[in-house]
């Protein structure tokens, strides 16, 4: 016999199952990632419809069953329709569903992450999207133990580097000499504007966000860094990043 579970949950993904089912990936409050169904959701007279939506934070009953869960009730809480209403803003909130999926593995509570993609959701419905999806990839990142090395260089170890090269297989910056000593792909220079933006963008309350100044290169620059590193920290190029790409 399966038990119920009720927990708030944020809907990350949603896929066409049958007809009229569709199989939800969530991350529950009280049980981490778990996969669920959500039986005649395609149905216009479903009562679950509004509750499931992709992005919604919503308090839900899941029957766990042997194999699968299904969802018995979902009472919207915030279903962050801001994120569905503009491409780019639905683009950013892929990508961070889908980072944090990658990043976790099913059944396993975290409540600091729950908390961060829930704060994730919010920041990214009312501020500017970039500065939204950048804070919350570095803040991902950090709490699914990938944070990188920004201040002294990671292979050698020297500290107040004149000039700085991001490493994604490193993790993290190297100096001039280091730099030297490798070859390959995938290693670029990161000024001290884009170092400093990346601590302030991992640190800062995200309701002062809003304060920082950023130029074009040093958007350019953590994007271009954040799309290496996350690529090789997940062994993965993340689908959304696709969709945001062909949006640009
Ligand atoms: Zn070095």
């Amino acid at each position: 016999m399966g038990e119920t579970l009720k927990t708030s949950a944020i809907v990350l993904r949603a896929h066409n199952y049958s007809e009229a089912d569709q199989l939800l990936v969530l991350f529950t409050e009280k049980m981490g990632k778990l996969s669920a169904i959500v039986k005649g959701v395609k149905k216009p007279k479903s009562k679950l419809r509004g509750g499931v939506q992709v992005f919604s934070h919503t308090n839900m009953e899941l029957f766990l069953g042997k194999n699968l869960a299904t969802v018995t009730q979902a009472e919207p809480i915030n279903t962050f329709a801001p994120l569905r209403e503009d491409l780019f803003r639905m683009g950013c909130g892929a990508y961070l569903a889908e980072l944090l999926d990658s990043l976790t593995p099913e059944g396993e509570r975290d409540i600091d992450l729950y908390r961060l993609i829930l704060s994730g959701f919010h920041l990214l419905s009312i501020e500017e999207p970039w500065l939204a999806v950048t804070a919350m990839k570095i803040r991902l990142l950090r709490q699914g133990g990938y944070q990188p090395q920004m201040e002294d260089c990671t292979d050698c170890g020297q500290g107040s580097l004149a000039e700085k090269f991001f490493s994604p297989e490193l993790g993290g910056v190297i100096c001039q000499h280091c730099l030297s000593k490798k070859t390959g792909p995938g290693i670029i220079k990161i000024s001290g504007e884009s170092c400093v933006i990346f601590k302030q963008l991992m640190n800062m309350e995200l309701t002062k966000l809003n304060r920082l100044r950023i130029s074009a290169n040093a958007k350019r620059e953590l994007d271009e860094i954040l799309d290496l590193y996350i690529t090789f920290c997940l062994g993965k190029k993340l689908k959304s990043k696709e969709f945001l790409d062909n949006l640009a």
